[in-house]
């Protein structure tokens, strides 16, 4: 039972509070770490767990600071104190960097004796060493220096790679009947100018209805155009810089490349298995593909006759258009039944009863006043607390992302973990309702694993590429007619009529290939610009995405400068369709009852509570009583 206290957090008035909380709190943190590094240095005499216990406090120290400099960076509203965070998560990481180049330390745990230590504590002592391999400590003096510069680098510009990103929001003005085909709210929400033009921002709660509704094809152009461009030219010398960076650094410790050092230590286990893995999953997507395509291309040239080709400007409002006439799917009376406020109670209801907690609003501070917190109950025990940040503001991280805040240490802290999302405050596309739920499966997974004895293994600190298949899985929640029903409700306080959700399912088969190219797309880009590293990233780019899919990209842009995923994904883009493979495999379990308390139970104690205490392979084998198999992943892209 985990009897530990929420992290109090400073009032969103309290500048001096703020700004104590990413300076002098991280540096008592680093002095800390300081003082534990000394004892591990001179450890001759100290038991293996004690020196693994020590580790463990220093790691919990460094990741509470690192998960709350890098939140802090993303999410605080004054310029001034997300700079100081940056400034926290440089140091930070060189401090981290520079423990695992560290002759001293390493010789605490290469000596170590693993006799007597349990399944878990060999575990982790196994990490702890294979920790300091990669980070450098085997290397000769000269080469050690050379890590721990590029490493300091590589931080540095990811960091300034998402915050060009971030602040790189775009704005572009056009006539009323421009908003032809857009929602009436929507509409409203955007009257004209003196000059008679309205304004169309990056944000998501305007790009998305625009993509999706916009009849006129030249507006669709100009604000996803505007989008594709978010943070260049800031973003191409750093890009440029960023993969030379990680090609040497690879290249010192003794990979290939960058794609070959990240998949060590994942499922997939080795850079060149990537590739085969996406060509899997072409091989897969391929035979709905062409026919998807066909159609898809025939109903925009009904719009306009002069069309060649679709491009990712038009996809979404084709696929809207299609599955509007002929599928009876009317997204914007889909929407009708979505409020905000009604799908975020819906999203803690049904997890809550899926998952067998609760949560409990609380009246705490925190760094803006549109941030709500909960505290996770079950009974009379508090397992977590948790805090959404869900509406677009100025200078805030522009995507959908589950945060850390505190990592989860049985009797120590009480995890703590935030959603930063960029949600309308009125009516949200179906589309965000899945979301939503994707990255509240992020939320409970960081929560519900946080219960761990070492911070190793807390919470969602399995291996990357697992990552994303509890949040892909409780996607499917946001399409059972069932769940839908309990809070998707109209203005009249009608619930979704379960023949439109069945409409809905069936319509959204139609372009599931064309979405996996587009995921194909992407992975391809995060893989290949780290391995091939090409002078000309744009031409680059626009092949890789050419090649994938026949939705062609925008000629001429520069989506790469603003693909926040490459700093920290990296190479391995392809995590989301690996994952996706696990998820849909272990859906088959729920069968018809999502609800099903003895699966949910199961999933919820063999997955989701073991956080990465044990391999995920190992955590797949459990829930399913199987090895995973890709043909569940096959039957929905052939839409099953
Ligand atoms: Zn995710």
């Amino acid at each position: 039972m985990t009897t530990a206290a929420p992290a109090p957090l400073p009032l969103p008035s309290d500048t001096a509070g703020w700004t104590a909380f990413v300076t002098d709190r991280p540096a008592e943190r680093r002095a800390r770490v300081g003082a534990i590094d000394a004892r591990l240095s001179a450890a001759d005499d100290l038991p293996t767990l004690e020196r693994l216990e020590l580790w463990n406090d220093a790691d919990l120290a460094l990741g509470e600071s690192l998960a709350q400099a890098h939140l802090v960076s993303e999410s605080h509203p004054d310029a001034e104190i997300r700079h100081l965070a940056e400034g926290q998560v440089q140091e930070l990481d060189a401090l981290q960097a520079g423990r695992l180049l560290d002759r001293d330390l390493w010789r605490a745990f290469a000596d170590a004796d693993a006799d007597g230590l349990g399944d878990e504590e060999r575990r982790l002592l196994d990490r702890i060493r294979r920790d300091f391999r990669r980070g450098g400590v085997d290397l000769d003096d000269a080469a050690r220096e050379r890590v721990r510069q590029l490493t300091e680098r590589d931080t540095e510009l990811s960091l300034t790679f998402s915050r060009n990103i971030r602040e790189g929001r775009r704005e572009i003005r056009v006539p009323v009947d421009a908003l032809a085909g857009l929602p009436q709210d929507f509409v409203a929400e955007h009257p004209a100018d003196d000059d008679g033009l309205v304004t169309l921002s990056t944000d998501y709660t305007d790009l998305m209805p625009v993509r999706e509704y916009a009849r006129d094809r030249a507006t669709r152009h100009a604000l996803v155009g505007a989008y594709n461009d978010l943070a260049w030219p800031e973003n191409e010398p750093v890009l440029t810089e960023l993969l030379e960076v990680r090609a040497e650094l690879a290249q010192l410790l003794g990979f290939t490349d960058w794609a070959d050092y990240e998949a060590d230590t994942r499922m997939i286990g080795s850079g060149a298995a990537i590739p085969e893995f996406l060509s899997r999953v072409d091989e897969a997507s391929a035979p709905a593909t062409s026919g998807e395509y066909a159609r898809v291309l025939e109903r925009l040239q009904r719009d306009d006759p002069a069309a060649s080709e679709v491009t990712i400007a038009d996809f979404w409002y084709v696929l809207g258009a299609l599955k509007r006439e002929e599928y009876d799917v009317d997204a914007q009376a889909v929407r009708s039944y979505f409020p905000f406020p009604r799908v975020l109670d819906g999203v803690l209801d049904v997890t809550g009863r899926l998952l067998d907690v609760a949560y409990v609003e609380v009246d705490a501070p925190s760094w803006h006043g549109d941030v709500r917190t909960f505290d996770v109950v079950r009974g009379e025990e508090r397992l977590g607390r948790i805090h959404l940040d869900l509406h677009p503001r100025d200078g805030k991280y522009n995507h959908a992302a589950c945060f850390g805040l505190v990592p989860g240490v049985r009797g120590r802290t009480l995890p703590e973990a935030v959603l930063l999302c960029n949600f309308s405050r009125g009516l949200l596309e179906h589309d965000e309702v899945v979301t939503f739920f994707h990255e509240f499966g992020h939320l409970v997974h960081d929560i519900l694993g946080g219960d761990q004895r070492w911070v190793r293994f807390t919470g969602i600190e399995t291996e990357w590429d697992f990552v994303e298949a509890p949040s892909q899985l409780l996607e499917e929640w946001a399409w059972d007619p069932e769940v839908l029903a309990t809070f998707a409700r109209n203005e009249a306080g009608e619930p979704i009529p379960a023949d439109l959700v069945a409409r809905m399912r069936t319509a959204d088969a139609f372009g599931r290939a064309l979405e996996v190219r587009r995921q194909l797309g992407h992975a391809t880009t995060s893989y290949r610009l780290h391995v091939d590293r090409p002078a000309d990233l744009a031409a680059a780019t626009e092949e890789y995405y050419s090649r994938t899919s026949p939705v062609q990209p925008l000629p001429g842009s520069h989506s790469y400068a603003g693909f926040g995923h490459l700093t920290g994904y990296g190479a391995c883009y392809y995590t989301y369709q690996w994952s996706l493979v696990i998820a849909r495999d272990l859906l088959t379990d729920f069968g018809d009852d999502l609800m099903n308390p003895e699966v949910a139970r199961r999933y919820r104690t063999e997955i989701l509570e073991r956080g990465g205490s044990r391999d995920a392979v190992d955590l797949v084998q459990a829930f399913l009583g199987r090895a995973t198999r890709f043909d569940a992943y096959r039957d929905w892209l052939a839409g099953a």
